[in-house]
Order: structure tokens, then C-alpha cells, then sequence
């Protein structure tokens, strides 16, 4: 086993500066990449803290007791994350999804969801904000998080066995719990509610028919996605990738299943459908299927620094332009800038990579657990 590089400051790389540029933006001019991508989708991580250790995001020998967490001056506020996504709004954006480490982990979050719940996109409409969480405090949650504002949520959960479970999030946490959780998210109305489980070959892919049989009927969407060589500290091999493809068989072999159309543009699953009505399974495939062609993600870390892309190796400092003094406008022309220069599509431009690439470049690569997944 190779030894795990333990970089510095894993999590976070000095970010880019942020500059108002000279040119004003064109009220209502439609904003496109270098790729054509319009900016649809924002996730905001809420903490980089998380009670979990999943050893493909958080690998407990890495964020340990000692582990340098950010301190609570450096996150934005509330009030700055709410003024922030109102001009991610005016851009174009029609979906926020609030992450972490593990969102519900954030004092109070239901404060910050009813300020976002009241965001209107430029033609007066709400916009869908949604949550992906661990589940492990969804139970007590669930209904405050409804009665705030939030439309939707997402649930991790890698396995129904919990010692299958414990050896993916290292942590001594029961299934039954997480499984509460998605019932209480139920009766609230957070739904449809997507569960997604990494599939990690040698470490749970047993569990993919238990799961597909539990979720089979229940109108919940379980959604799995391939291991992937996100940030620096998790020992990502290719070996350990599970194909989407293969996970298809896997399942259709006991439970035929037909492909669906894709629901909107830059959606990350691949939706497919139970051929006996048992409802829909979704399959993310960053790994042996990119879809960077029409992602239209941004990605805002916990202290403001606005990252492009999943695998980036370096954010652009929002915060320091939002304490300075900028005002909206400004705000609102320094990410246009940022967005129109981006060409990341770093999945895509993994299979071209030698297999070693990844390892090559992992140790610049910024941590899921500081910007959300
Ligand atoms: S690798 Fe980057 S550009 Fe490609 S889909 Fe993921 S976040 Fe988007």
C-alpha cells in the first residue's frame, strides 16, 4: 500500500486573488465558459468539519484531533453566504445545494436556509435548494429544515451492513439511524429523495444488490457513484473503481433496468429505470464516463473562495473582495470574470491521462470535505 502523503494544508490552496474588472456587466447578458457552459448550479459548503471518516473524502489518519480545521472567523457568515448567492442568482444560477464536511453539523444552519429560501432569480421564480448530508442528524432535523425553506435532500449511505458501513465511514454509526433519518426526511416532504452510495471495489460493492432490493419500490432514488480521485488524501487506485457499466449488469441481471432520458442539462446521474415500475436508479460516472461537456457547477468553500471545478487545485478569493467593501455589483462582474475564463474538465481529461497522472497531480488537488462534493 502506498504510503499516504499528508500535504500541509491539504485543503486549502492559497487562492487566486479576485479583481472587479474595468468592464461592467450587461444586465441580463447570458454567461458562458470558455466551453459554452452557462452557471447553473452553486454548492456551498457550509463547514469543513464532519462527525464521519469516510476513507474516500476524510481518511481518519489524515483529519485527525490535530488535523488544522478552519476557525470559525474564517467562515463566512450567513448573512455574507445569503449576499454572495444572490449575485450567484443574478448570474444565472437556478439550484444551490448546501454541503460540507456535513451541513447539518453548522450551528443554526436553518437560519441560513430560510435567507436562501427567500433568493428569487431575475424573473421572480424560487429557486430549488437542496442539502447533501451524512443522515446522521437528519431524524431530529428533518422537519426544521422543511419548515425553513429547503425543498430537497440527498443522503450518503454506503452499505445497509453496518460493518460494511463502519469500514467505509470509519466511524461506529448505525445504519438504522441514517435509514430514520431518510424515513423522518420522508414525512417532512424533503423528497424525492436521492440516496447515493460511492461504490469502492474490495470494500462494499456486495452491498449494491441489498441496497437496490431495499430502495427497489420505496420512491426513494438510489444513485451509485464511481470512486473518485478527489483531493489529495485518499489513496485513489483505479483498481478500486467499480464502472458504472459494470454495476448495471450487476443489478439488471436480478432486477432488468431501462435508460431514461436525462432529467435537465448538467445533470450529473445517468438515470435509468426499474422495468417492472419499481421507480429509478441514477449512476455517476466521473471516472469511466465524464460529463464535464455541460457542467455548470461552481463550487464556494466554507471561507469564501470560489473554486470551478471539482478536482481544482486552486479557489479565487471571494471573501477578502466581500470584508473589502465591494459592493453587489462588483461582486456580481468579479465571478462573471472568474466563470467566462474557466475551461476546467478535468474528468474528461483524465482517461487521456498516463493511469499514474492522478496520483501525479493529487497532491494540488483541493479536498472534497472543504468544498462540498
Ligand atoms: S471534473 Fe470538474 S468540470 Fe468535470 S464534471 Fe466534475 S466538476 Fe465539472
Amino acid at each position: 500500500m502506498a504510503e499516504r502523503v499528508i500535504p500541509l494544508h491539504p485543503h486549502r490552496p492559497a487562492p487566486q486573488a479576485l479583481h472587479v474588472p474595468a468592464q461592467a456587466l450587461v444586465p441580463g447578458a447570458s454567461l458562458a465558459d470558455q466551453l459554452g457552459r452557462p452557471l447553473r448550479d452553486l454548492r456551498i459548503s457550509v463547514t469543513d468539519r464532519c462527525n464521519f471518516r469516510c476513507s474516500y473524502c476524510m481518511p481518519k489518519e489524515v483529519f485527525d484531533k490535530d488535523y488544522p480545521y478552519l476557525p470559525q472567523s474564517a467562515l463566512l457568515s450567513f448573512e455574507e453566504i445569503t449576499r454572495v448567492a444572490q449575485q450567484f442568482v443574478q448570474l444565472g444560477v437556478r439550484k444551490i445545494r448546501l454541503t460540507g464536511g456535513e451541513p447539518l453539523l453548522r450551528k443554526n444552519i436553518e437560519i441560513l436556509i430560510e435567507q436562501l429560501a427567500q433568493l428569487r432569480t431575475p424573473d421572480g421564480q424560487p429557486l430549488d435548494l437542496t442539502l447533501t448530508t451524512n443522515g446522521s442528524l437528519l431524524a431530529r432535523k428533518a422537519q426544521a429544515l422543511k419548515d425553513a425553506g429547503l425543498q430537497r435532500v440527498t443522503v450518503s449511505l454506503d452499505g445497509l451492513d453496518d460493518a460494511v458501513f463502519r469500514r467505509m465511514n470509519d466511524v461506529d454509526f448505525p445504519v438504522a439511524e441514517v435509514l430514520a433519518g431518510i424515513e423522518a426526511a420522508q414525512a417532512a416532504g424533503l423528497g424525492p429523495i436521492k440516496v447515493n452510495m460511492v461504490v469502492k471495489r474490495g470494500t462494499n460493492e456486495h452491498e449494491i444488490l441489498p441496497m437496490a432490493r431495499h430502495f427497489h419500490g420505496s420512491g426513494q432514488v438510489l444513485r451509485f457513484i464511481e470512486y473518485m480521485d478527489v483531493g489529495a488524501t485518499n489513496g485513489w487506485r483505479m483498481n478500486e473503481v467499480m464502472p458504472s457499466a459494470e454495476v448495471v449488469r450487476t443489478i439488471s441481471a436480478e432486477m432488468p433496468l431501462l435508460p431514461m432520458e436525462a432529467a435537465a442539462p448538467g445533470e450529473t446521474a445517468e438515470r435509468w429505470a426499474y422495468a417492472d415500475g419499481g421507480g429509478e436508479v441514477g449512476f455517476i460516472s466521473s471516472v469511466t464516463q465524464a460529463f464535464c461537456g455541460d457542467c455548470n457547477r461552481a463550487r464556494l468553500s466554507t471561507e469564501g473562495q470560489l473554486y470551478l471545478c471539482l478536482f481544482a487545485s486552486q479557489g479565487h478569493d471571494l471573501r477578502t473582495l466581500l470584508r473589502g467593501g465591494a459592493s453587489d455589483a462588483e461582486l456580481a462582474a468579479a465571478i462573471a470574470h472568474v466563470w467566462q475564463g474557466r475551461s476546467d474538465r478535468y474528468s474528461q481529461l483524465r482517461s487521456q491521462l498516463p493511469a499514474d497522472a492522478s496520483s501525479a497531480t493529487s497532491g494540488r488537488r483541493v479536498e472534497m470535505s472543504y468544498i462540498g462534493g
